[in-house]
């Protein structure tokens, strides 16, 4: 039997058919700007499904999906990154096309799942998720288990406010986490101070500084871009320091992006978390990057699928 993962994102869809132990054996994608409606996405999803489990000549026995929020009662809530698909009951409506049970996360807290049963959050049984990406977002399993509240909305880190006098977020609110230390703040901030900065004022291909840029310049020692970084670093450690002392989980996984940027990011990110967090708390939290690297979505749907076919 087998397993199928759906990752929906606001750009694509990623449909991956995997084995009962959860490895992915055969992926298929497409733009959602190719599709007119939702109804008309789940009908392209549904027929990727059936050949992909054709192709693997193995019937569908679970489908996990990984879907941004927010939700519901298990549908979606005017999604910002899905415009049109308010109200769309993601798991019945493809449990029903395919006529298999189906199992929906947030796609922070598929992740978390995903990583906690193949990437670097194995042997764990608190463990957070954490992406620093176009925004920033989280994912928890706590007891052994995924945590998503009520309605699969926990975990919203990047809309902690930490600067209320700080930049305007896409969620109405200023000076979130997100508006601060996310990528799309790092190009914009980028932007802002280009032409203090020796590297980022180069003439370039590129009209528009982007993240990759800044962290560019600061690898190669610009000091506006290194500046850029450090208050970056500063801010995601003052959020994770909030998740250190809430809920202390045994290890933290950063993925996504800006954390490609590697291990020097993840130090000052540490370094920080450390000042802002209490000590023994911190010492009990593990901080390390992601290893599942562009597979995330598809593995953490995939994991989706394994924990809820157990229930
Ligand atoms: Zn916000």
């Amino acid at each position: 039997m087998a397993l199928l993962g759906v990752d929906i994102g606001g750009t694509k869809i990623a449909v991956a058919v995997a084995n009962d132990q959860g490895e992915l054996l055969d992926q298929d994608r497409f733009m959602v700007a190719t599709t007119s409606s939702p109804e008309q996405a789940l009908d392209r999803v549904a027929e990727m499904a059936r050949d992909l489990s054709a192709r693997q000549q193995n019937p569908l026995r679970h489908i996990g999906i990984g879907s941004p929020g927010p939700f519901h009662n298990g549908t979606l809530d005017r999604p910002a990154n899905l415009p049109g698909w308010h109200g769309v009951d993601l798991a019945r409506s493809l449990s029903r096309r395919l006529d298999c049970p189906a199992t929906l996360q947030n796609d922070a807290t598929a992740a978390a799942i995903g990583e906690w049963m193949f990437g670097r959050g194995q042997h764990t049984k608190h463990l957070a998720y954490i992406t620093v990406s176009t925004g920033v977002g989280a994912g928890f399993v706590l007891n052994g288990r995924p945590y998503g509240g009520p309605h699969g909305n926990a975990a919203e880190i990047g809309h902690i406010v930490l600067d209320p006098k700080g930049p305007q977020c896409n969620c109405g609110l200023t000076g979130c986490l997100e508006s601060m230390a996310s990528g799309t703040a790092m190009g914009r901030v980028g932007n802002q101070r280009r032409q203090e900065s020796a590297y980022l004022s180069k003439p370039r291909a590129a009209t528009t500084i982007r993240a990759e840029d800044v962290i560019a310049g600061w690898q190669e020692g610009d000091p506006v871009c290194t500046q850029i970084v450090d208050d970056v670093a500063r801010h995601l450690g003052h959020g994770l320091a909030i998740l250190v002392n809430l809920v202390n989980p045994e290890r933290i996984v950063l993925g996504g992006g800006v954390m490609h940027a590697g291990e020097p990011l993840l130090e000052k990110i540490r370094h920080w978390t450390a000042i802002y967090s209490m000590p023994t708390l911190f010492r009990e939290t593990e901080l390390i990057l992601s290893g599942l690297g562009g597979d995330t979505g598809l593995v953490g749907a995939v994991a989706v699928a394994m924990v809820g076919r157990q229930e």
